[in-house]
């Protein structure tokens, strides 16, 4: 599990407090590519899994994150909301969403339940079995409309829409999208995303086809020209 504690400032009696934070490698306020509807998407930093052909290796080792608590992160949600208000829901990504501090994920979760109608959608590298058993995700996994469980294979990447390959299932775990799971299930369409930030870095999102990452990396790096994807 990933967790770096802050000092809080108020400390008191000479004990000291801390407040845990969430590692964000990358926020995207307004995403059409990962998951139905326009969503804001974070994207966690770190995931010890080291799955074959993952696409954010270099964001898990090396690659900067903001650390933030559930509330500045609920905050963050609120004024994309105050922009646009047609934002249907949450996408959490990264990264590995469950190798994140699983409290504040769920307070940030529960935040986000209480004070807006958007669904939360989440992608794992585990399976929806293996987190069932695991008592501390349990408050998280309350909060999500649908999960997209396990790990990454490269051998099994067939295309298919809002998922890398096709060992992974999407787990509606409320009823809000349970009359489209046969239509999600059969969907064969990748769409990705690409902007240039004001650094010059390049910057991808949703998932992209196989080898398409690479042939693009080699692509730009003969012109100078960063490559940021989760
Ligand atoms: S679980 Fe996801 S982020 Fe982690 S190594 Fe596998 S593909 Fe990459």
């Amino acid at each position: 599990m990933v967790t770096v504690a802050c000092k809080n400032q108020s400390n008191q009696n000479s004990k000291q407090n801390y407040t845990i934070m969430l590692h964000v490698a990358r926020k995207k306020m307004f995403c059409n590519v990962l998951g139905p509807g326009t969503r804001s998407v974070i994207w966690f930093h770190g995931c010890t899994r080291q799955c074959s052909g993952c696409i954010a290796e270099t964001m898990n080792k090396i690659g900067e994150f903001e650390s933030l608590t559930p509330q500045q992160l609920a905050n963050w949600i609120k004024h994309n909301i105050s922009i646009e208000n047609s934002i249907e829901g949450v996408t959490l990504s990264g990264g590995e969403p469950f190798q994140q501090p699983l409290n504040e994920l769920a307070t940030f979760l529960m935040l986000l339940k209480q004070n807006t109608n958007l669904s939360v959608l989440c992608y794992t590298g585990y399976r929806y079995e293996e987190l069932k058993e695991q008592k501390s995700a349990i408050p998280v996994l309350q909060y999500i409309d649908v999960l997209i469980d396990g790990e990454y294979r490269q051998n099994e990447d067939f295309g298919h829409r809002w998922r890398g390959s096709v060992n992974q299932q999407f787990h509606f775990l409320t009823k809000r999208y349970k009359n489209q799971e046969h239509e999600w299930n059969l969907a064969v369409e990748r769409q990705i995303e690409i902007e240039l930030d004001i650094n010059g870095k390049l910057q991808i999102s949703g998932v992209p086809s196989k080898n398409f990452i690479n042939k693009l990396t080699t692509e730009l790096q003969h012109h100078d020209v960063d490559v940021d994807f989760s």
